[in-house]
């Protein structure tokens, strides 16, 4: 049985990548892609090479999100192949640029994307292998909710360094959640780590702090599992005025969100 180059390229590839950390959700909706990006722009504003591979072939939105999913992706010769190119995102040198790939430069936006698990798993492993990713201290993959192909297909091909599972306070996402945490428990991922996402907001008229929905979920659910919390994020009013233009939220302005994501990106270095 001949070794699959595509499989033997990514091998070599992930050699350069020092931290190779997911980002994972139980269910849609609770802020997982957000997280990803601000994650990747802290890091990149502390001067960090970080590249975002957007794995969710079926929602992809990150592109969207660090605003280059108008940036057409080029590709380069490399012995006999074609490597693609990732955009890059810099925010007018306010940070290292970060690079980016997914699906949805790939297919276009507005083209419905309805594949099967097989070309799901082929897709991921071009992103992960015919990508000019370059050296890298952090390799962020955002994966789509639940438990899918996805995230399978790149634990089969590369070794993750961690896993951070967003949730929020609410009770039936935490049921979700608590099956994300085991999966990356049972793949034995050495660093699992819960973030609790629209925890809370600052009411803008009298500065004081509303529960939503509920309080504390996030952290008890961290301790019940056994797995690191990492803090909490609070509900932003900019949040979608900055994803709508494709600004990060660490980089738009300096909200309760954006400290808590720069705080939360200091716990990983
Ligand atoms: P997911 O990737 O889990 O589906 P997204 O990151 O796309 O979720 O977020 C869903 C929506 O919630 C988006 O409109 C996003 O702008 C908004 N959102 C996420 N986090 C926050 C937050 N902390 N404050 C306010 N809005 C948020």
């Amino acid at each position: 049985l001949g070794v699959d180059p595509l499989v033997q390229r990514i091998k070599e590839k992930e050699k350069k990548w020092k931290y190779k950390v997911a980002v994972l959700s139980g269910k849609g909706g609770v802020g997982k892609s957000t997280v990803a990006v601000n994650l990747a722009a802290a890091l990149a504003k502390m001067g960090y090479f970080v590249g975002v591979l957007d794995a969710d072939v079926h929602g992809p939105n990150i592109a969207k999100m660090l605003g280059v999913e108008k940036t057409e992706v080029l590709a380069e010769k490399v012995d006999e192949r074609f490597e693609m190119i990732p955009p890059t995102a810099d925010f007018m040198g306010q940070v290292t640029p970060i690079k980016v790939m997914s699906m949805g430069m790939l297919v276009g936006e507005d083209q419905p994307i309805i594949w099967r698990g097989p070309l799901v798993t082929k897709a991921i492993k071009q992103l992960l292998g015919d990508v000019k990713w370059g050296e890298l201290d952090f390799m962020i993959i955002d994966f789509p909710p639940g438990t899918g192909d996805e995230i399978l297909t790149v634990i089969q091909n590369i070794s993750l360094d961690a896993a951070i599972i967003v949730t929020t306070p609410q009770e039936v996402a935490l049921l979700d959640t608590g099956k994300a945490v085991n999966m990356m428990k049972q793949m034995e991922v050495p660093y699992i780590a819960v973030i609790e996402n629209m925890s809370y907001l600052i009411c803008p008229h009298c500065g004081n702090k509303i529960d939503i929905f509920g309080e504390g979920g996030g952290e008890r659910l961290a301790q019940k599992e056994g797995v690191e919390f990492l803090g909490k994020v609070p509900i932003d009013l900019k949040a979608r005025e900055a994803s709508d233009l494709g600004i990060p939220i660490v980089l738009y302005g300096d909200t309760p969100a954006a400290k808590a994501f720069m705080t939360i990106a200091e716990k990983l270095v």
